[in-house]
């Protein structure tokens, strides 16, 4: 057996049993804390070197941290062997003066994901179950699993046009809701809802449900955002982080916003002290005024160019506001994303509900025509991208409950 194979066979060997172990560990109450990364890696179709072929299957952001953020990040590491609990302090201070918010409902972390999964535990129970959209980010049906919750999925609204959250249906969903989660703009359709429809949801929740409202994507459009919600002292908690526009996801920054009372509930989980490169780099990000427009414009432009260019081949996309979109390939996603690997681009992922349709994330403008080629010969050759689909996917995770999830 040659090398890459024995190194293909390992990592399906591993990946498979990281999955089990997550689909078993779900008795014992005790799920890893999921990201974006996790669901990428559990569909791709062969395990793929992450240096090698292009990504644009786990909405990264190829720019990686600002330069300010990278310079921070290196005047930061002689110092790095202390764990200045200040800098933590400063970050925090930082972010609440930019956003006029008391300090005390700002919680610093080592990304979303942590006060994501955080939140569901806290709120939802056999009792309060989570409200969700379908097809919308799985990782809090995840902690759904943990706290024993039952976890409702609510159709998007206007499937083919606008495809957001169908607020009025959610709230109708349940009674009782432990948690409602909102992802604007969503991930996988990238699309928008409407601040008015937010505003419905937030008045219309029964008073102690939680709306969960996660702004992973929020730099990236310019629908208004959540944070007044926080500030008049609303049931709400808003997620942000560094991992998409700010180029951040391998060094790990986030933020959960919200009231005093409600964000409190973490302690119950605990929280280790940040990485003082990830608290410098954050800060420097912040701090650079111009960095939001310049990277909306970048990725903003690029995402332009790549609808325009499906739509005029006829295909139907999601009004995407963000760095992903869906896009229906009309034949089974996972033939397509077979494909694709077979030319070393990695697309994806897809959702149950939407099988015939493939989520892209936006790379750079080199790495989407390079897409737009390879995209281009394998659709016009069907019968050869069926062919791939068997012998591509040797290792990949289509019997495991983890890719059920959703
Ligand atoms: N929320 C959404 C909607 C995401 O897509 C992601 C990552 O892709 C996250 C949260 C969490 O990301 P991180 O833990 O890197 O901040």
């Amino acid at each position: 057996m040659n090398p890459s194979v024995d190194s293909v066979v390992a990592s399906a060997f591993s990946r498979r049993s990281f999955f089990r172990f997550a689909a078993g560990a779900s008795a014992l109450a005790s799920l890893p804390i999921l990201t974006e990364s996790h669901l990428a890696l559990a569909q791709r179709p062969q395990f793929a070197d992450p240096n090698k072929g292009i990504h644009i299957d786990a909405n990264e952001n190829p720019l990686g941290p600002s330069e300010a953020a990278r310079q921070a990040i290196v005047d930061i590491v002689p110092r790095g062997g202390r764990y200045l609990f200040n800098l933590e302090m400063d970050l925090t201070e930082t972010f609440a003066k930019q956003e006029g918010l008391d300090p005390e409902t700002v919680k610093v972390f080592a990304g979303s994901s942590d006060p994501l999964h955080y939140t569901v535990l806290a709120f939802t129970s056999k009792d309060r179950p989570l409200v969700i959209a379908d097809p919308g980010y799985e990782a809090p049906m995840w902690a759904a699993k943990a706290s024993g919750a039952q976890v409702i999925k609510v159709p998007l609204a206007d499937p083919n046009g606008a495809a957001k959250h169908d607020v009025k249906a959610m709230l109708a969903a349940s009674a009782n809701p432990g948690v409602i989660y909102i992802c604007n703009p969503n991930n996988p359709t990238g699309t928008c809802t409407p601040r008015a429809e937010i505003e419905q949801l937030v008045a219309g929740a029964p008073k102690d449900t939680v709306i969960l409202i996660d702004e992973a994507y929020i730099h990236l459009c310019t629908e208004p955002q959540s944070l007044d919600f926080v500030k008049d002292g609303k049931n709400v908690i808003v997620l942000r982080t560094f991992s998409k526009l700010y180029g951040m996801a391998g060094i790990r920054m986030g933020f959960a916003i919200g009231r005093k009372d409600l964000i409190a509930k973490y302690q119950y989980f605990g929280q280790n002290s940040m990485p003082v490169t990830a608290l410098v780099a954050a800060k420097a990000s912040l701090m650079d005024k111009a960095l939001v427009p310049t990277r909306r414009k970048i990725i903003g432009d690029t995402r332009m160019d790549t609808l325009a260019w499906l739509k005029s081949d006829g295909y139907a996309v999601t009004p995407s506001e963000s760095n992903c979109f869906m896009l229906d390939v009309r034949r089974p996603g996972r033939q397509v994303m077979a494909g694709m690997a077979a030319k070393d681009i990695y697309i994806g992922r897809i959702w149950p509900v939407w099988p015939t349709r493939v989520r892209i994330t936006v790379g750079t403008h080199d790495e989407m025509l390079a897409f737009r080629k390879a995209f281009t010969e394998v659709m016009a050759a069907p019968a050869v991208a069926a062919e791939l689909e068997l012998p591509r996917l040797p290792g990949r995770l289509a019997e495991t409950p983890f890719t059920h999830m959703s």
